[in-house]
């Protein structure tokens, strides 16, 4: 077990400063365009590739830090670089932890390096959870995964939404329910391999922030994938199932595939939300710094200055709650109280309150497309919807906590 430090070590403090100069010389220049855009920003996510950065090896490195701040540290470097762009490139990891959470190791062995392709020829890969009546109830999934015996092949049929990168990612990673009676219990993840007939992309949806990252349905229509997709195995599965069904007899059962890869990834993306925060704070003290008004800088009133340490100490306590929640998953310590929760909670609604105050600090100049803290502002809204809302991050906790069914 790695002891609990709040000093980074050489290497994440190297990692750390290699990302930020990607972030700043790289990111930041190209943020405003590619957000206009509403596209993926392949270039950028083929310059991050040259570099390592967008790699299997780079994310294994930073996932298996015995600190466990390695993913922290990379997500907050990129999202303080631009969110939208950060998200496309570090989006196929959603989909990677899935099978590293659900999968064989020989299927991390196939599965993953296709997902990130190569320097010279990118690839994308995407998680598909969600569905129009299945949003923050995952486990009303009703998107259906049937096995055909003779051909030893699963048959999966359904419509997906919200899914980052659905539609353009070579690997989609499909949870569908395998046993509709067990609920959450009777689902199970499932590999569709580049190419694979009947998943077709469905609407792209135009977005309020996080634009340079795509997000799409996924339609799936007879779509057959062979046995050695189902993540985890048949014989896993099967086993999984009788114990649901036994358990479900006796109590009403929870827990889910799709459940395991959110609870593994949730102080990433709170990680992702102090990056904006921080961005939009350090624009905010250089402009209270800056601006004049009444013959002296902004920042000599209280009111200002106040603000600024507000956010910069809320900005801190997150951090500080991303890290623990992330050394306590290194060290397989269990989210008794739910900390992978805490840790999204706070730091999304941090990234909201923080980037609104910004913009108030920039006054009119904050609403505009002129100073980025706008954009900010945009990105920083879904970091209370995604990986969970707000309010499910709360039910968790509040469950965790009291012991009680609270609904
Ligand atoms: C940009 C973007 C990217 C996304 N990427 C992915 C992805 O890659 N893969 C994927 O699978 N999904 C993805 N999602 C889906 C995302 O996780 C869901 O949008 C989210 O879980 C909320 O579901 P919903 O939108 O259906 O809202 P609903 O579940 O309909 O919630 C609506 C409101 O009701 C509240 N609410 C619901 N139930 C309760 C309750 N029990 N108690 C209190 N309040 C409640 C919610 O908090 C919310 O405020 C993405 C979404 C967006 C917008």
């Amino acid at each position: 077990m790695s002891t609990f430090s709040l000093d980074p070590g050489e290497d994440q403090l190297a990692v750390r400063d290699w990302l930020h100069g990607f972030a700043a010389d790289v990111m930041r220049p190209a943020a405003a365009e590619w957000d206009e855009r509403e596209e993926t920003p392949w270039p950028v996510i083929q310059e991050a590739a040259k570099l390592g950065i967008y790699s299997v090896d780079f994310y294994a490195q930073q996932y298996f830090d015995p600190s466990g701040v390695g993913i922290p540290i990379a997500m907050e470097e990129l999202f303080w670089g631009d969110a939208g762009i950060g998200l496309s490139i570090v989006g196929t990891t959603l989909a990677a932890v899935a099978v590293l959470a659900n999968g064989t190791d020989e299927q991390i062995g196939t599965w993953a390096p296709q997902m990130f392709g190569t320097p010279d020829d990118v690839k994308v890969a995407a998680f598909c959870s969600s569905e129009p009546d299945a949003g923050s109830d995952v486990s009303a999934l009703r998107t259906r995964a049937v096995y055909d015996e003779a051909a030893g092949e699963w048959v999966l049929n359904g419509t997906k939404t919200w899914a980052t990168n659905g539609g353009i990612a070579a690997v989609h990673v499909v949870v569908a329910t395998v046993d509709p009676a067990l609920g959450a219990r009777g689902q199970a993840s499932f590999v569709v391999p580049p190419g694979t007939p009947g998943l077709s992309p469905g609407q792209k949806f135009k977005k309020h922030g996080i634009r340079a990252s795509h997000t799409a349905e996924v339609v799936l229509d007879g779509v057959r994938v062979p046995g050695h997709c189902l993540l985890g195995g048949k014989e896993k599965l099967d086993e999984r199932l009788a114990r649901a069904r036994e358990g479900v007899k006796r109590a009403g059962g929870r827990g889910n595939a799709a459940m395991a890869t959110f609870e593994a990834s949730r102080p990433a993306v709170g990680a992702q939300a102090i990056g904006i925060a921080r961005a939009a704070y350090e624009v905010a003290l250089d402009y209270a710094k800056t601006r004049e008004q009444f013959g002296r800088p902004i920042i000599d009133n209280q009111g200002v200055a106040f603000q600024l340490a507000d956010m910069k100490t809320r900005i801190d306590a997150a951090r500080l709650l991303v890290w623990r929640a992330s050394w306590m998953a290194a060290n397989n310590r269990p989210f008794t109280a739910a900390e992978g929760s805490m840790s999204k909670l706070y730091a999304g609604e941090t990234a909201k309150w923080v980037t609104t105050q910004a913009m108030q600090i920039l006054g009119g100049n904050g609403f505009t497309r002129e100073y980025p803290v706008e954009r900010m502002h945009r990105d920083s809204a879904i970091y209370t919807i995604f990986e969970g809302t707000s309010e499910i991050q709360r039910l968790v906790i509040a469950r965790a906590v009291s012991g009680m069914p609270i609904r």
